[in-house]
């Protein structure tokens, strides 16, 4: 641990009221010197500020807010099932209340240094020394408080309480941890183009605090507008390097959109655009776009449509269920063929309109009208019945209640989740280039990941 990072490490935790703990902790990493430390155990983090998703944003005060630290959880007693059939471990809570953790689950978990890498976070033990039926020979409590196990492989693990209770199977407890991989999503309408999410360039390139707030508009709404990005090319690239990378597609790095003659998409012509969802025809689109409008067009037209389609299709399933089953179920061939960059290209892909996560809740809608193949691989009697299921969904993407307008002004950015929320644009009559955009592409790998180091760097937790 370096010096710089004892002295955070001290700041952040002085101020949640765990000076001596801390004070003993820093001496005993001051004594390992050059040893990697483990991370702090991460529930001495929670709650230092809390958001409760899309209600607070914008409320940076109560993100400043410092609360209380929980107490920390205390073991009265660690014991085997007493059904040897479940192979659990109980834990009883010094606050009341019991958790099980099965004994496989325990030991392909064990964070000893021989079974967990501490700085490469990452399991080191083989997952064929892994026994389903291990279980312990002895188990104790220390006066530390970690449940310490001797295994029936010979192994021996400690498991602090903290880490055990942060790691509980009851699903209060793994709610807390949902916020962690993806914030609760807020749904909106029409009614958002009156109070649209927005995040100032400058201060995005500035401030972390900024950067963590647009990042959770994004991941809470599904897009956001950066206001007062100078006007000129090169600007996504700048922003890109504050989030991580440009997502590079077969239309570049980055790409101009303006009505151009010969188009190599309709991107690039000035008429009416259906609500689509980007690249859709890619084996995998990418799942956020940037739009940077530096010359908007001044007349009538040129406006965005935006459209939750996570939303629409959640409203269409429980309105036409049947209708639902057909677009989740049918395999539909998308495409995209000629020449950009000097290079020629030829993609085909298939995706249904709805896709589904094995759980049955939507994943996205892959919906681009302009790039569906005219081949369409169903028998020839699904065909009506499809084309009635996606003329019904579109109804609902185009519904006010899921559906806002906007036009861009010049020099604004329009960030949009490509896996959530479609976007179409309003035909406008140009002679060519007097509306000009630079468009790019981020996945969510690196997005949410940043949003995860800023969590932690200005220690934000979530409800
Ligand atoms: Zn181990």
């Amino acid at each position: 641990m370096t010096e710089m990072a004892l002295q955070t490490a001290r700041h952040l935790l002085v101020r949640l009221g765990h000076r001596s703990w801390l004070n003993a902790r820093l001496a005993q990493a001051r004594s390992l010197a050059a040893i990697p430390a483990p991370p702090l155990p991460s529930c001495l983090n929670m709650h230092a500020r809390t958001l409760s998703s899309a209600k607070d944003i914008g409320q940076r005060e109560n993100m400043e807010m410092s609360q209380p630290h929980p107490k920390l959880p205390t073991i009265t007693v660690a014991s085997v099932s007493p059904n040897p059939s479940t192979a659990m471990l109980h834990v009883y809570w010094g606050e009341g209340g019991m958790d099980e953790f099965p004994y496989v689950w325990l030991r392909d978990n064990c964070q000893c240094s021989k079974c967990f890498h501490p700085t490469a976070f990452s399991r080191l033990m083989l997952v064929d020394t892994l026994q389903l039926s291990v279980s312990p020979t002895t188990l104790q409590v220390t006066d530390g408080g970690d449940v310490e196990i001797q295994w029936s492989d010979g192994h021996q693990s400690t498991y602090p309480a903290c880490w055990l209770q942060e790691r509980s199977f009851k699903p209060t407890q793994q709610l807390q941890h949902e916020q962690v991989f993806r914030l609760k999503r807020s749904f909106w309408g029409s009614e958002l183009a009156e109070n649209l999410p927005r995040a100032s360039f400058t201060e995005l390139m500035e401030e972390d605090m900024a950067l963590l707030k647009f990042l959770q508009q994004l991941e809470i709404l599904g897009f956001t507008v950066v206001t007062e990005a100078p006007r000129k090319i090169g600007q996504l690239e700048s922003l890109s390097k504050r989030v991580g990378y440009l997502d590079r597609t077969h239309y570049g790095e980055t790409f101009i959109v303006e009505s151009k003659p010969q188009p190599s998409n309709v991107a690039y012509t000035s008429d009416s655009i259906n609500l689509h969802s980007d690249l859709t025809y890619n084996y995998q689109k990418p799942s956020i776009q940037l739009l940077h409008c530096i010359k908007q067009f001044p007349g009538k037209g040129g406006d965005n449509m935006l459209s939750d389609s996570l939303q629409a299709a959640q409203r269409f399933r429980s309105l036409h269920p049947d209708k639902f089953l057909t677009l989740a179920n049918t395999m539909v061939e998308f495409w995209d063929k000629g020449k950009d960059n000097e290079k020629e290209f030829h993609i085909i892909n298939r995706h249904p309109i709805i896709s589904l996560d094995p759980t049955d809740d939507i994943l996205t809608v892959n919906f681009h009208h302009m790039s569906r193949h005219s081949f369409f691989n169903v028998s020839v009697e699904k065909v009506i019945p499809w084309y009635d299921a996606m003329l019904t969904l579109y109804d609902f993407l185009l519904d006010s209640k899921n559906c806002l307008h906007y036009k861009l002004k010049e020099g604004e950015i329009l960030v949009v989740d490509n896996m959530r929320v479609l976007h179409g644009r309003i035909g406008y009559k140009t002679i060519q280039g007097e509306r000009l955009l630079e468009g790019g592409y981020w996945d969510w790998t690196n997005v949410s990941s940043m949003r995860r180091i800023l969590d932690a760097k200005l220690g934000v937790t979530y409800d």
